[in-house]
């Protein structure tokens, strides 16, 4: 009988299954005859001398006569996981829990530096957001006729914390919308009113954490949504105290959970544009609000033309018209408006 022995450094699991076809599995393993010393190779064929185990996950294997095996992988398993090579099995273990460690660490800290950046950030959007000026200064006026050329007197606006910055981030004057979380103010959205300017809009601070409410709109027994702080205010001004999301969309929606729990169990309308993107941005926040309980319903603006938001209705009508449109819809659920508009209420 000719003996061979095998290299452990060049052994597949096809040789193994060629050198004992009569292998056998134990604890989740392989156990064979071991080929790689004379000594092992001289034992009779028994499964109590099947002393190579191999470990057909991960590609080791180890003889525990001849310890043959030890920090060598079968050739299957080398190219996928080139590190097992050189190392033994409790080294690679120990390797891998540091390479664990490691990056958990780098985890938080890179966690750590994004919310002392937020916290920079919303301390800069206060700073920015108080150095606005209120509209009920002279100083304010352009601001004021800006929201009044939008059919939108001021009161409202100035309930609501609007304000107005003559060069807001020293380029020109503003309307300054505060983006509130809960009550307090995480950044602000401000729209420049000169219409020669081609930047329309410009923020500080985290946006996507806020939104624009307008006065009263967190104390309703459900919730008006829509996109933007005019249209938001376009219905305040109608008495229906609104929230807007401004350019929340489906991959940002998680940051406004805490909208959905303050409204968990009561109706939310969702009152976006009457196009195609209002309907997108309809169907990507509703799951959010559904989640909670609520039950979500369209307030679509009138089908006509030349109207796609709730601005360009009161632009078109007067506030009476556009409660009338906002009363209508929601009729039939008999929900309160205002509290202190009692008038408002069927019956
Ligand atoms: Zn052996």
């Amino acid at each position: 009988m000719q003996l061979m022995t095998f290299d452990p450094k060049d052994v597949s699991l096809a040789d193994l299954n060629n050198h004992d076809g009569r292998s056998f599995a134990a604890s989740g393993k392989r156990r064979f005859m071991c080929p790689f010393s004379l000594d092992c190779l001289g034992k009779s064929v028994k499964n109590e001398h099947r002393s190579l185990t191999v470990d057909t996950q991960t590609g080791q294997f180890y003889c525990h006569r001849c310890t043959a095996g030890k920090g060598s992988l079968l050739n299957e398993f080398k190219t996928h996981n080139p590190k097992r090579e050189w190392l033994p099995p409790d080294e690679y273990r120990a390797m891998k829990k540091t390479e664990k460690a490691a990056a958990a660490q780098h985890a938080r800290e890179r966690k750590q530096r994004e919310a002392e950046e937020t916290l920079d950030a919303i301390g800069k959007a206060r700073k920015m957001y108080e150095e606005a000026l209120s509209l009920d200064v002279s100083e304010a006026k352009p601001g004021v006729d800006y929201l009044r050329s939008r059919g939108l007197g001021p009161l409202f606006s100035l309930l609501s914390g609007v304000r107005f910055h003559p060069t807001w981030y020293g380029r020109g004057p503003a309307l300054v919308f505060p983006m509130r979380r809960n009550e307090a103010i995480v950044a602000a959205d401000a729209r420049y009113i000169d219409p020669a300017m081609t930047l329309k809009c410009q923020a500080v601070g985290p946006k996507r954490l806020g939104v624009f409410a307008t006065v009263e709109a967190f104390r309703q027994p459900w919730a008006v949504i829509v996109e933007s702080p005019i249209d938001a205010l376009s219905l305040a001004e109608a008495a229906v105290p609104a929230i807007a999301v401004c350019g929340v969309q489906r991959n940002t929606i998680g940051q406004l959970e805490w909208l959905s729990s303050m409204f968990a169990g009561k109706p939310v309308w969702l009152g976006f544009d009457a196009d195609d993107a209002g309907e997108e941005t309809a169907h990507a926040i509703a799951p959010a609000f559904a989640a909670y309980g609520s039950r979500v319903l369209q307030l679509r603006p009138p089908k006509q033309a030349g109207i796609k938001d709730w601005n360009d209705l009161i632009c078109a009508a007067d506030h009476r018209v556009l409660m009338e449109v906002v009363y209508h819809a929601i009729e039939p659920d008999r929900l309160p408006l205002l509290s202190h508009q009692a008038g408002m209420n069927p019956q």
